[in-house]
């Protein structure tokens, strides 16, 4: 729908392996045909954008399977992406392409999130990767694509505490080097390993220096225990939330520390119903925040893998919950106020009214 498309937009979750397009895959595919990736290894490669019926098709897999498989599904899916991005060059094309794609469907402020990567048979370091990224958004910005990009540098929580204290380092290192490109510290990966408790020092220590906290919380059932303490943090926004509100088993303690906080939701709905954390978009969380006036901004979470792209959940979200034009807009528009760049607040406040669709 081109009211979507033309809508300004902010996105602010956003991973970049799982934001790399099917025509992206191909290139990469394309530069390394000793790894036989092979057509169904990964949801991209069956491609194009699917209509919700046609999702049930596409992904035959994730409904037979148990929430605790299906997550880990996705990340069998991470993993062969990044067996495909694994030099500065990928890194490089990757952030470019993904940056390009996100102007190109009306997004003008956009976070980027990625898992600093060392691979030892490439020579890339994790340094090396950061400043790839950063040299992505560098480069798009000089070519005068129209979009502001910042980001967040992300921990696995797979790899552990020690590794986490040193990516908060590594972060801090690149907020004070590239002039504020770098503006928070993301935590991420697959929720069913290990326990935020490990976490807690590392991202204390990047919320004292000065990084924006964005945390994936209780995005499958039983975090309940974990999203209390690091909700104490407190975090600046809060990935999904899946299962925080008492009807789906979260407390009305963990809901009203989020609303203590006014701590913005990061929601991302074909994420959550094609992962199945969520059973349909119409049972999806976005409506209980939503209806009670909490800042909820719509995000892709992986749009590659999800095949999806920010103006389609957008669409998704108004017909789902039978909201107007303007109410999206609405929503787009207080977006704004969640990001990580309070130095550029003014500016896409101004350019929002600029761009505002006449359609309504
Ligand atoms: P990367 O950090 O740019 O390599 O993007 C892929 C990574 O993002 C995955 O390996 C996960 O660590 C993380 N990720 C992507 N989607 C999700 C999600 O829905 N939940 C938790 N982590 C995720």
């Amino acid at each position: 729908d081109l009211f979507y498309r033309q809508l300004p937009k902010v996105e602010l979750h956003a991973h970049l392996n799982g934001s790399v397009s099917f025509s992206t895959i191909e290139k990469l595919v394309a530069r390394k045909p000793h790894l036989n990736i092979e057509h169904g290894m990964t949801a991209i490669r069956s491609g194009q954008r699917r209509t919700l019926d046609e999702s049930a098709v596409d992904y035959p897999e994730f409904h037979t399977l148990t929430t605790e498989c299906i997550s880990q599904m996705c990340f069998q899916v991470f993993k062969v992406i990044h067996q495909l991005v694994d030099t500065e060059e990928d890194i490089l094309m990757v952030a470019k392409d993904v940056i390009r794609e996100f102007a190109a469907d009306g997004v003008k402020y956009l976070e980027l999130r990625s898992t600093p990567r060392k691979e030892k048979t490439t020579g890339m370091t994790k340094r090396r990767y950061v400043e790839t990224v950063i040299e992505a958004i560098r480069q798009c910005k000089n070519e005068g694509v129209d979009i502001e990009v910042r980001f967040l540098v992300a921990v696995d929580r797979r790899n552990g505490a020690e590794v986490a204290m040193e990516t908060v380092k590594l972060a801090e290192d690149f907020m004070l080097s590239t002039g504020g490109l770098v503006v928070g510290l993301d935590l991420s990966g697959d929720p069913t390993v290990g326990h935020g408790r490990d976490f807690l020092p590392a991202l204390q220590k990047a919320k004292n220096c000065g990084l924006k906290l964005s945390l994936h919380l209780s995005e499958v059932p039983s975090q309940a225990d974990e999203s209390e303490l690091l909700l104490n943090i407190p975090p600046d926004r809060i990935g999904h939330g899946t299962f925080l509100h008492p009807e789906v088993g979260g407390s009305q303690s963990l809901v009203d520390k989020v609303r203590k906080h006014n701590t913005p939701l990061e929601l991302c709905l074909t994420s959550n119903v094609k992962g199945q954390t969520v059973s349909s978009y119409s049972q999806h969380h976005f409506l209980y925040w939503y209806q009670m006036g909490h800042p909820s901004v719509i995000c892709t979470d992986d749009k590659g893998v999800f095949c999806t792209d920010l103006s389609q959940e957008y669409q998704l979200a108004a017909s789902t919950f039978n909201l107007s034009q303007e109410d999206m807009w609405t929503l787009s528009h207080k977006a704004i106020d969640c990001t990580f760049a309070p130095d550029l607040q003014q500016q896409l406040h101004q350019k929002w009214l600029e761009l505002q669709p006449t359609l309504f």
